[in-house]
């Protein structure tokens, strides 16, 4: 997406050539047209509140109720085990907090979100190691499993996430859930989809977890709405209370708008996903050749390893050597290419990434890296423009001797 800045009037429609490239859209990405159009009669006129009993009340519901059995169908569960939430953290705090059983542990892969380990750290659980390409290896989960229950606890839930927010590469779920399955028999999982879930099928992908986080933000919803989706008969228990709203799952008035246009985008995403993975993986892949060959000694993160590796379509990360994420950042946003270091976090301060250390990158390396990710309305003057100031950014820092 090129243009002056990511609007929704520029989302989706021809780039302007010229002065922004977009390249952060696993960060947060325009919202879809349609489901901007879709929310704009629930911010006004269409103002009901849906646990009221009067006809807008009602009709507030069933457009929740809609939107609810779009997801249902995306992630695989029956409409009654969505549970709309404020985002992606959210749902990830609700799954571990709320659906592992009491006197239980959670577990769950070092690379996941914050929104997932804090809230297995908060939990008094524990996260286990990846390998080089960031993959929680099953073997290394069934280790794991049976330390704990050498030590007589019991493992109530583990957290894998489908795909990482930083490197794009797919964990192997259906092996986790097999080892899981031999290892913890008793215990949930869960998964934070919220990265695949505009280029995977995560109804498939997550066929073997009994609980599925999703945010709208990442897939053209708009921000502040995602869900958490449940298997029959696993329990949620409600990490806010009040009003007993989602069956008591999740208490507050929901925000209808946002789950409208969280289902008219997911449903976009779904329909075109064939399209646009294969458009947006010609791009990446463009993209990270192009970069590869343009900046001496840049490494692919993931690929270092050697190994072939799954991941999403959309991203591609690299270390640089001799290089300052923070300042190729600037010097990048001066020549109008938006890119991000690692994921972005509240602060907008850069830290080590949990992510590259848990691999194995080594601190100086991950200390140039860098995330550029597409997004369903990436275009090839975007991959044009990065292409032509990235290599060129790059060797203007270089000739700057490093602060480190
Ligand atoms: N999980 C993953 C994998 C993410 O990438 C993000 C956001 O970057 C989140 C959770 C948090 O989602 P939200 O921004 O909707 O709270």
């Amino acid at each position: 997406m090129t243009g002056d800045r990511p609007s929704s009037s520029d989302a989706g429609s021809a780039p302007s050539a010229g002065a922004v490239t977009y390249l952060d859209h696993a960060a947060s990405t325009p919202v879809r047209p349609e489901a901007l159009e879709a929310m704009l009669p629930w911010l006004g006129v269409r103002c009901g509140n849906p646990s009221g009993a009067h006809r807008m009340a009602r009709e507030a519901r069933t457009a929740l109720d809609d939107a609810r059995e779009v997801v249902a169908e995306a992630t695989g569960v029956p409409p009654g085990g969505v549970v709309f939430t404020s985002g992606g953290t959210e749902a990830d705090n609700l799954a571990v907090a709320g659906a592992a059983p009491p006197g239980t542990i959670p577990l769950c892969s070092a690379v996941e979100h914050h929104a997932v380990l804090h809230a297995v750290e908060r939990a008094g659980g524990r996260s286990v190691p990846v390998d080089g390409a960031g993959r929680l290896q099953p073997s290394a989960l069934a280790g794991v499993l049976e330390e704990a229950a050498a030590a007589g606890l019991e493992v109530g839930l583990v957290s894998v996430m489908a795909a990482n927010n930083e490197t794009g590469v797919v964990q192997p779920l259906a092996a986790l859930a097999t080892a899981i399955a031999d290892g913890a028999p008793r215990a949930l999982v869960h998964t934070d989809a919220v990265q695949a879930a505009n280029w995977l099928d995560v109804a498939t992908v997550a066929v073997a977890a009994d609980l599925v986080s999703l945010s709208a933000h990442k897939f053209g919803g708009p921000k502040g709405i995602g869900a958490l989706a449940a298997r029959d008969g696993v329990a949620v228990r409600s990490q806010i209370v009040g009003g007993g709203q989602e069956r008591n799952r999740r208490s507050g008035t929901q925000n209808v708008a946002g789950a409208v246009g969280m289902a008219v985008a997911l449903r976009a995403a779904i329909d075109e996903r064939e399209v646009v993975t294969a458009r947006v993986r010609a791009l990446r892949d463009r993209l990270a050749a192009g970069l590869l060959a343009a900046v001496p000694g840049a490494l692919d993160t993931v690929a270092r390893g050697g190994d072939p590796v799954d991941r999403l379509p959309n991203v591609v990360h690299l270390c640089l050597p001799g290089v300052e994420t923070e300042a190729l950042i600037v010097l990048l946003e001066q020549d109008g290419v938006m890119v991000s270091a690692a994921a972005s976090c509240a602060s907008g301060a850069l830290e080590a990434s949990h992510v590259l250390t848990a691999m194995g990158v080594p601190a100086d390396l991950a200390a140039g890296s860098v995330r550029l990710s597409l997004g369903w309305c990436s275009t090839s003057s975007d991959v044009d423009h990065a292409l032509a100031v990235v290599p060129r950014a790059v060797e203007q820092l270089r000739r700057v001797p490093l602060r480190r």
